[in-house]
């Protein structure tokens, strides 16, 4: 990437990042080695973003009105990159605080501004309580309600599939507050402390329990506690797709390409399907560039970042597909750590076509939204 940020180039910030990470970096890989599971993963972030936000490098990108030091998206999306490419961080955790972070910072009153710092610099983990048992791909046809009193609301309901809700102090819930599908959602920012709330990590295949299904019982919520709009709930949950698609996506890729270049320097996997890997990660890189630069000119396109998901699904699955099943390595049955990880890797990179709305919605949003096709007989 190449660009100028206001006062600060794209170029000058990654060679302030990449001096920073050879300064910090082996302190914090060492670190990263000690974390043996989901707590231990947890620990090492909140100490990697604490580190960021107190050195300066990790404000870049964000808005100064929240602590930041200003500047375009592009700016978060080098250091994420950079850091993906050296393995320094775990991808489902440093994620979330992108995807929240950014949309409450733009939608938030000033009244909720003040907590957005704490999350940014690893003081505090919030979660995202969209999916419902009965609504994930039909978001708009959630149920958990949230009805008014005096001074605010009482919510009833169930979430699930809840990333890391059991770490989290606070969460971003689209509640129901209107009758009218999506017109009727609004989100609300809940302490996590609230009497009412029961969180019970659910056991994921992969190893590690990163999902919860949240229970509210006459949760009392503030009045004050309103993101954005009373009914524009809508509005927020398309932010936090934009935030998704962008320096996330970025990150991601970086990470995948770094696993990609370790794969062929193994010599363990076939070339023929490491060729087919290559081209899908190229592919997504080239798109996510584009959608970056986009992101940064204020020209993102909710529809067509439809296309940046199943690009990103397609080539994490294909990588680990090669690395599995085309590998010289019996990663299926090995003893060694590096098998275990191969292992994890493999099973979460099915969930890929699933998380922030699988692969047909997304290939159904192209076809209607993009390319103008009519809509299927039902
Ligand atoms: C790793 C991971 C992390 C997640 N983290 C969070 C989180 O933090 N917070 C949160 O709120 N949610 C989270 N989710 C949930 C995620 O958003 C939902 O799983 C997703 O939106 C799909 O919803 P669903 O699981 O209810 O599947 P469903 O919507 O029930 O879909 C089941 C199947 O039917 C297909 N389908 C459904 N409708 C159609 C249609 N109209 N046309 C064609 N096919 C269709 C789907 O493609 C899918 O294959 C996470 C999911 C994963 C895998």
């Amino acid at each position: 990437m190449s660009s100028l940020v206001g006062e600060r180039t794209v170029e000058a910030h990654r060679a302030d990042v990449v001096a920073w990470i050879e300064r910090d970096g082996s302190s914090l890989s060492a670190s990263r080695s000690l974390a043996s599971d989901l707590n231990g993963e947890m620990a090492y972030d909140r100490h990697l973003a604490r580190t960021l936000w107190a050195d300066g490098i990790g404000r870049w990108g964000w808005p100064e009105s929240i602590g930041g030091f200003g500047g375009s998206v592009l700016l978060r999306a080098v250091l994420a990159e950079e850091l993906a490419r050296r393995d320094l961080v775990h991808q489902n955790i440093r994620l979330m605080p992108e995807v929240l972070g950014a949309p409450v910072a733009a939608m938030a009153s000033d009244g909720l501004l003040p907590f957005v710092e704490p999350y940014l610099s690893g003081q505090e983990w919030w979660c995202q309580g969209f999916s419902e048992p009965g609504a994930g791909s039909d978001l708009a046809g959630l149920a958990t309600r949230a009805d008014p009193i005096a001074d605010g609301y009482v919510v009833n309901g169930q979430k699930v599939w809840t990333s890391l809700a059991q770490f989290a102090q606070r969460c971003v819930l689209l509640v129901r507050t209107g009758t009218e599908g999506h017109r009727g959602i609004t989100a609300l920012f809940v302490d996590m402390d609230s009497p009412g709330i029961t969180v019970r990590p659910i056991d994921c295949m992969h190893g590690e329990d990163e999902f919860c299904e949240l229970f509210f019982d006459d949760v009392v919520v503030p009045g004050d506690r309103v993101i954005g709009e009373v009914g524009g709930g809508w509005s927020v949950a398309m932010n936090v797709l934009a935030a998704e698609r962008a320096s996330i996506f970025w990150m991601r890729s970086a990470w995948l390409l770094g696993r990609f270049t370790a794969a062929v320097a193994s010599g363990d996997v076939s070339d023929a399907a490491l060729g087919e890997v290559y081209l899908n990660l190229m592919m997504l890189r080239s798109r996510s560039r584009e959608t970056q630069h986009a992101m940064a000119a204020g020209r993102f396109d909710a529809a067509s970042s439809s296309i940046d998901k199943v690009l990103m699904a397609t080539a994490e699955r294909s990588l680990f597909d090669a690395l599995m099943l085309h590998s010289s390595r019996s990663s299926l049955i090995g003893n060694h750590h590096q098998d275990a990880r191969a292992r994890t890797e493999f099973l979460y990179s099915r969930a890929a076509t699933i998380y922030g709305g699988t692969s047909e919605i997304q290939r159904t949003l192209i076809a209607q939204r993009v390319l103008g096709l009519p809509r299927g007989e039902r």
